[in-house]
């Protein structure tokens, strides 16, 4: 009975849109909690204090809202606005000290701007981990730069940033001045991860606002330069990283990497319907490790079978936009640090990924 009644102040809550977010406030994370206390409905609102005046409006319509709705329980909104950890030093990663700035600058809620020179921003994002969502971004990025598009790298993946080890880099960024930082550069993708912003091996608990203000660091203290693509590496899921860069910037659209098995594709529509709630296109999907042909043999087997994305691209009217097979040599290159699209640019999968490119070339994005 309460959580029905929970269920139905959340369903009211989400046809309330954040003026500032362009969202709903439960996607956009306004509404911290709900709760029931002796009849009493809760609801409280995580605010930014230089916002309040729009929130005292969005407080007042919840207000009136939901006791419309639920009659006869009354309800009470209250505000309120976290301490900002970033002063707080032990939530802050080790990052090398040339790169330590204080000025971390928390951008506005409705600021959505892309890094200077960036003109196109595609997500790459999958359910789960270890589907290949790296291993597409990383082939992508260098397939496209191949056909000389301005191309660069944005590693979000939190729980196993690889893009340095998939694209061969190592040593750190420097930072000539303190706060810009230098990205590096191979294989003609210019390159920012995580993975760089901590000493190898270490590991390191990301808790939220670190984790928002190493995001932040990358996008805007990063000297991207000119490029035609940003793609950026997100972590498997949905969480804060993925919402917080789609609110700060304009993401064109996202591709979606799954493997064809129905655990993992059940993941991936999680993935597809926030894209969805955050206004994000989503640009088409991958099916990774669609086939497989035995060396000894000759066959083509299908491990996790195969032709579910291509039915979810169908319901969701969306493409798909390739079929990877699962490759030996392809995990062997990225091992080493030399992309299958550069090492052997006649395999299979390296050709699967330069018709991807092809066709992300021929969308007009922005
Ligand atoms: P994710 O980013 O989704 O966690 P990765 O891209 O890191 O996944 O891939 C996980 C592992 O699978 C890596 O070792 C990678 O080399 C390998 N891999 C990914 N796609 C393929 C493929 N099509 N064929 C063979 N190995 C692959």
């Amino acid at each position: 009975m309460n959580e029905n009644l929970i269920e139905a102040v959340n369903q009211n809550l989400k046809e309330i849109i954040n003026p500032l977010s362009k969202i709903d406030i439960i996607s956009d994370k306004t509404v911290k909690s709900v709760e029931l206390k002796n009849d009493k409905i809760i609801i409280i609102l995580e605010i930014d204090p230089n916002e309040l005046k729009i929130m005292e409006t969005i407080k007042l319509k919840i207000e009136e809202m939901v006791t419309n709705s639920v009659k006869g329980n009354p309800v009470q909104v209250i505000m309120t606005s976290h301490v900002s950890e970033e002063n707080n030093a032990s939530s802050k990663p080790s990052i090398p000290p040339n790169l330590k700035s204080p000025s971390i600058q928390k951008p506005k809620i409705n600021a959505k701007t892309n890094p200077e020179g960036v003109k196109t921003i595609i997500a790459i994002a999958s359910g789960k981990g270890g589907v290949g969502k790296s291993t597409v971004a990383s082939n992508l990025a260098v397939a496209l730069a191949s056909k000389g598009k301005k191309v660069a790298l944005l590693d979000a993946d939190v729980y196993g940033p690889s893009q340095p080890r998939m694209l061969g880099l190592s040593g750190r960024p420097s930072s000539p001045d303190g706060k810009i930082i230098l990205p590096l550069r191979n294989h003609g993708v210019t390159t920012m991860s995580l993975g760089l912003m901590v000493p190898e091996n270490e590991s390191i608990v990301w808790r939220g606002p670190m984790l928002m203000g190493a995001l932040q660091q990358m996008l805007n203290q990063v000297q991207w330069g000119e490029q035609d693509y940003l793609f950026v590496d997100l972590p498997p899921g949905t969480g804060d990283v993925q919402l917080t860069l789609c609110q700060k910037t304009n993401v064109a659209g996202a591709i979606v990497v799954s493997t064809p098995q129905d655990i993992a594709l059940l993941d991936a529509r999680k993935g597809i319907d926030m894209f969805k709630r955050l206004n994000i296109p989503i640009i088409g999907l991958i099916e990774n490790m669609s086939s497989f042909i035995c060396s000894g043999c000759g066959m083509t087997h299908y491990p996790f079978s195969t032709g579910s994305l291509k039915e979810e691209a169908n319901k969701i009217k969306t493409k798909l936009l390739g079929e990877l097979p699962l490759d030996l040599d392809t995990r062997v290159a990225s091992d080493s640090g030399v992309p299958i699209v550069v090492s052997n640019p006649k395999n299979s999968t390296s050709i699967a990924f330069f018709d991807v490119a092809d066709k992300v070339l021929s969308l007009d994005l922005r």
